[in-house]
């Protein structure tokens, strides 16, 4: 439960915007999701953000040892096995609004070598497509609004490797967790893989517990476009399941692995809670081959990925970076994609105001547990003792995330709150200033 404090304050600010907001498009209703199974609250992690004891220490060092004991999950990292008559997918499937799923076949070789060049799907692999064809869901966040701001996010983890040995461990969480806690006590947002939570739950704990914003990257990391709606459906649900079960969060935020999204998984995404986070930046460290410590599969070298993210901070440097603030796709996945995250930070953290791109842009509450409300571009979050700053807000995301009422709260238990938002699914919590300009941005994108 939020205290009544808490949601006096927050009840003021959504007020504030409520008032302000220029209504956004009929977006489809959504609520959190009430298909979960009714968890016990996690231990070992936090419950709120900020933190109930703000004077503590975030965690570093060694993760901790405590045991957990999962079930009820698919194999790790395999596509769920006919998932359209598995119990625990079947009533899900039953609560989606289906007329509101475009009837889009899954995609393969055949269908993309004769994909129209109008994009009728939206399909990011074939075009960078982020701005749907159908009305009633928003554009995907790919982008910070404000220029000179770097939105720093991770994909893939929590990272760990087995055997654990002592060079595997090095590069394994927490060092980047920690890294992070040790250069400006940065923070990014993480896209865990549910599978990899199921192997390293105190990696994933940690994260949470640094207040890093956790977002969902899948179950098992498919080309989701690929997939069957019910295995669509299956890859959302065990990663949220996971994520609920050893976090006690819900979030609404997922990025698809490889950008593979079209209109038809987004639908399901965003009905099933969750709103699409791509990128306008790639540093490719994913595709490293094996030339650092970590050998890969991967088609460029560690140093062409350098290059890349180089070749960024060069043209910042000379002052031609100046359009708008990014989002940035990198990867807790290799000591490849470590290394080469754990070199640039410094430099961008000098040359960027570094933050998660849920911050950057304005989203204060990425989960449905609305306990959990953390920074924004250019304003503090609420605290969780009522008090909150009015530091007006800079700006807020060129897309339509901005929505004027408040959805359910879920602060603790089962994730059983239906939302009384109509419209943008993500929260931002916003003040007017921060939304005459969103106004105004949105007019000239
Ligand atoms: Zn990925």
């Amino acid at each position: 439960m939020i205290s009544l404090q808490y949601a006096a304050a927050l009840a003021t600010l959504l007020l504030a915007t409520a008032n302000a907001a220029t209504p956004t498009s009929s977006y489809l209703p959504q609520s959190s999701p009430a298909f979960l199974p009714k968890f016990s609250a996690p231990t070992g992690v936090i419950t709120a953000w900020p933190p109930a004891n703000t004077a503590a220490a975030l965690p570093s060092g060694p993760l901790s040892t405590a045991a957990f004991t999962l079930s009820g999950y698919p194999a790790m990292n395999e596509v769920v096995k006919n998932a359209a008559t598995d119990p625990n997918i079947v009533p899900v499937i039953a609560a989606i609004d289906w007329t509101k799923v475009p009837n889009i076949p899954p995609t393969n070789d055949t269908i993309g070598a004769s994909y129209p060049s109008s994009d009728p799907n939206c399909w990011w692999t074939k075009g960078g497509c982020v701005t749907p064809k159908i009305s009633y869901i928003p554009q995907d966040i790919y982008y910070c609004p404000t220029p000179g701001t770097w939105g720093l996010t991770y994909d893939d983890g929590p990272m760990y490797y087995y055997p654990v040995t002592a060079e595997n461990s090095k590069w394994a969480e927490p060092n980047l967790y920690d890294y992070l806690l040790n250069h400006n006590n940065q923070k990014a947002d993480l896209f865990y893989i549910g599978s990899k939570v199921m192997g390293a739950p105190a990696a994933a704990q940690r994260g949470l517990n640094d207040g890093h914003v956790i977002c969902s990257h899948t179950w098992s990391h498919p080309s989701m476009t690929t997939l069957t709606n019910a295995e669509v459906v299956a890859e959302f649900y065990y990663s949220l399941r996971m994520m609920k079960e050893v976090l006690g969060i819900t979030p609404k935020c997922w990025r698809p692995p490889y950008g593979d999204v079209d209109d038809r998984v987004r639908a399901i995404a965003w009905q099933m809670g969750m709103r699409t986070i791509i990128w306008d930046l790639d540093t490719n460290d994913w595709n490293i081959n094996g030339d650092q410590v970590a050998p890969g599969p991967g088609a460029i070298t560690y140093t062409e990925a350098n290059n890349t993210v180089n070749g960024w901070i060069t043209n910042r440097e000379n002052g031609n970076d100046t359009k708008q603030g990014h989002v940035v796709l990198e990867h807790e996945l290799s000591n490849a994609t470590i290394t080469l995250t754990e070199f640039w930070l410094p430099t961008i953290q000098k040359l960027y105001n570094t933050m998660p791109a849920t911050a950057c842009n304005n989203i204060a509450q990425p989960y449905w547990e609305e306990s959990f409300v953390y920074p924004i571009q250019g304003k503090v979050a609420v605290n969780t003792n009522g008090t909150s700053s009015t530091t007006p807000v800079t700006t807020i995301s060129g897309s339509n995330s901005t929505s004027s009422s408040s959805s359910g709260t879920g602060s603790s238990g089962p994730s059983v709150v239906k939302s009384g938002a109509a419209a943008g699914q993500i929260q931002a919590v916003t003040s007017v200033m921060g939304l005459v300009f969103a106004a105004a941005v949105a007019l000239v994108l």
